[in-house]
């Protein structure tokens, strides 16, 4: 980055500092109110800011714009025009005009929409979302944009997100006005995204199919090391990745994304990058820009960035541990316990919300984090299990727990907080005892959510957590309106949510069995996969739910169940394809190849009269593994074969979850062992030592 820090931080973001220069004072005040409380922009305004916008981007290289939407997939998209407008006179200038702004009509029908579009009306619309800047990149202007079908119905993972922000500004405003805040304007969801990722050498990437097509290995046999020195997290960082690291920041500042923790993970050859929290909507475009700055700074360095959830077998996947809390616009985190009695009442309150919310909706929860490649790595000791509980630290299970049962409180020992209603015991200061097995964990001021997979949009966890903890916010707000003993109410509502709801705390260990015979007994739903997990979305009482509050209406979220179903037979049978043309033209021939050199050297040495028992040894293996993948590369064809067959979207994910991946493995594990029996100079691809040693 040339020159300092300060001044090319943002420098591509139509921000606050340039809208204000460079917009007239009514217009900025009119577009500032518009964001701040989520109201539609007057047209006249649109005009006067989407010229100050061109002007901005043309004096930053740009020649083009784009309306940048989410679709359901896990990237982006937006198609880009030019300023270019030609006049009656033959003039060419270029133009944009409030209307090119605020809407834009792309072709929907290239993007999922489960059924939402039909194809006879495939326009769909883009509307701009101001709460989000703009920016510049590459000599474009973008524009975050919601994307809607023409009927209205989100085709994207935004709008129901923008929906959500209003949801919980609204039911959270309520209880703060129950304790006296008229101060106030609005509640946001604030979100601060930790992205994992691994980084390996491009050559080496470019030369597996794998890797290219599914951005996992289907392959690989486990290499000598792997992850059980514990000597890559948090240490020296390489030079190549080092570089990559700056170069990737000094492409995020620019566009306003506040990068700010860098360290290498668990795994050899991961990594992790932290950015500094914001909204909830505006932190879910800044993942989506990190990911693909991510990928594009890698490819200019000579490496691959893999964001897939598990790359690799036998060493930790990636994830992405989404960090909320709520806050008001004038700055108080609602989930920090306060300096005053009332503020910690209040924060009391808003636990309860989000206990009670986690717990009731938890298959919400843990439908928004499926994906087939998170069923990699969901509960296999490295990242939490797919049952959903909640970490809150001894201190804090046990205040709850002595409110509930009306005990006394505890000693007040230092660093305990007065809560000076007598019947509340005092709060404790900071739980920062971590538990980093806990999928949704309290960390101090804000909850963790740390189910999502490493390439998933943040978007469906934070709108299902913005509405299942409104709806509870709602239900507190709607009991103490009514309440004649504010306080008394109070005491019940905690009480309410411990017998109730108590189940889903759990501070312990959740890698270990005795956790998932417990919370079986606890009577938490364990919903070990994909095709499980997604049935939520289409649930009756989940429906309603999101329909109560408008974040999805009914085919909205139908729409998303179908989504998800077909999207995962889609990875499974590309992922079997691949490895059908793997085994086809790479595996068995270099397995052929070895064994028919060993056997002419195992003839040469009986020739000579010198015969091996090892030749003969290693023969036998060779030959018998080679019959062994051929029979489970049979299997598979029939199995994908059969399931080209199978009409019902929900059986045919079912038969690719329980047989096409059953007939996956198998395949894998003879091709496994082959590797390690065949001259490394045969094997037709990188190893693991390569792809996770060789940076
Ligand atoms: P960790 O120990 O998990 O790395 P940190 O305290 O470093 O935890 O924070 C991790 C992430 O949480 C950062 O992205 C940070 O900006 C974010 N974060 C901190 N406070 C909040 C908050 N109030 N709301 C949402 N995210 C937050
Ligand atoms: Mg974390």
């Amino acid at each position: 980055m040339s020159g300092n820090f300060a001044d090319s931080f943002g420098c591509m973001v139509f921000n606050d500092s340039v809208m204000s220069e460079r917009l007239p004072k009514e217009t900025y005040d009119s577009l500032r109110q518009s964001m701040n409380e989520g109201l539609p922009l007057d047209p006249a305004v649109a005009d006067v800011v989407a010229r100050a916008m061109k002007d901005w981007a043309v004096s930053l290289g740009a020649t083009h714009y784009t309306h940048w939407f989410q679709p359901m997939t896990n990237i982006t998209a937006g198609k880009h025009d030019s300023f270019l407008t030609t006049k009656k006179d033959g003039r060419v200038i270029l133009e944009f005009s409030g209307k090119e702004l605020v809407k834009g009509e792309p072709d929907a029908s290239s993007f999922p929409s489960g059924g939402l579009r039909n194809t006879f009306e495939a326009r769909g619309y883009t509307a701009w979302d101001c709460t989000s800047p703009a920016f510049v990149r590459d000599g474009t202007l973008y524009i975050p944009t919601a994307f809607c079908s023409y009927t209205g119905e989100a085709l994207d993972k935004k709008t129901p997100l923008l929906r959500s922000m209003e949801v919980i500004s609204t039911q959270a405003l309520r209880i703060l006005r129950l304790f006296g805040n008229h101060t106030s304007k609005r509640v946001i969801a604030t979100v601060g995204a930790e992205q994992e990722y691994f980084l390996i050498d491009r050559e080496k990437y470019e030369k597996r199919l794998d890797l290219k097509i599914c951005g996992r290995t289907l392959f690989g046999a486990r290499p000598p090391k792997g992850q059980e020195m514990d000597d890559h997290y948090c240490g020296r960082i390489r030079l190549r990745v080092a570089k990559f690291m700056r170069e990737l920041d000094e492409e995020l500042w620019k566009l306003g994304v506040t990068s700010k923790t860098k360290h290498n993970e668990a795994a050899p050859a991961q990594h992790e990058l932290a950015p500094i929290f914001a909204s909830a909507n505006t932190a879910c475009d800044a993942n989506q820009l990190t990911m693909e700055m991510m990928r594009i700074v890698a490819k200019k360095n000579g490496l691959a960035c893999l964001l897939h959830e598990k790359p690799f077998e036998g060493v930790n996947g990636s994830g992405k541990h989404n960090n909320w809390s709520l806050s008001t616009d004038d700055g108080l985190n609602l989930l920090d316990p306060g300096q005053t009695p009332y503020e910690n009442i209040q924060f009391l309150i808003f636990l309860c919300a989000i206990i009670t919310a986690v717990d009731q909706y938890a298959d919400l929860l843990r439908f928004s984090a499926a994906s087939p490649g998170n069923d990699h790595r969901l509960g296999s000791n490295e990242a939490p299990p797919a049952i959903i509980s909640i970490f809150l630290g001894d201190q804090l299970t046990d205040v709850l727990n002595r409110i509930a049962h009306g005990d006394a409180p505890a000693e007040n020992t230092s660093g305990l907080l007065e809560t000076g209603v007598a019947t509340l015991p005092r709060l404790p200061k900071d739980d920062s005892d971590r538990n980093r097995t806990s999928p949704f964990a309290f960390t101090g001021n804000k909850f963790e959510f740390r189910m999502i997979g490493s390439s998933a949009s943040i978007a469906p966890a934070n709108y299902i957590l913005n509405t299942i903890v409104a709806e509870s916010l709602s239900d507190f707000a709607a009991r103490l309106e009514q309440a004649g003993d504010f306080d008394r109410e109070i005491h019940a509502i905690v009480s309410d949510t411990m017998k109730l709801h108590g189940r889903v705390i759990f501070n312990g260990n959740n890698y270990t069995q005795e956790w998932v015979e417990e919370a079986a007994r606890r009577g938490l739903p364990n919903l070990s996969n994909t095709v499980d997990a997604i049935s939520a979305i289409a649930a009756e009482k989940n429906v309603a739910l999101l329909e109560k509050y408008g974040v999805l209406s009914r085919s909205e979220a139908l729409s998303r169940y179908e989504i998800m179903l077909e999207n995962y037979t889609k990875v499974l049978n590309i992922e079997a394809n691949c490895m059908v043309e793997m085994t086809k033209r790479q595996i068995l021939p270099a397995c052929i190849e070895f064994s028919g050199r060993v056997a002419a050297s195992g003839n040469a040495l009986d020739t000579a009269g010198a015969p091996s028992r090892a030749v003969r040894r290693l023969t036998a293996r060779l030959s018998s593994l080679t019959d062994e993948i051929d029979d489970a590369l049979s299997a598979l064809e029939t199995a994908l074969d059969r399931a080209h067959h199978i009409e019902s979207l929900e059986q045919d994910a079912v038969y690719y979850r329980d047989e096409v991946c059953t007939a996956m493995a198998k395949l894998r594990t003879a091709a496994d062992e082959a590797e390690t029996l065949t001259s490394s100079e045969i094997w037709p691809m990188p190893n693991y030592t390569d792809l996770l040693h060789r940076v």
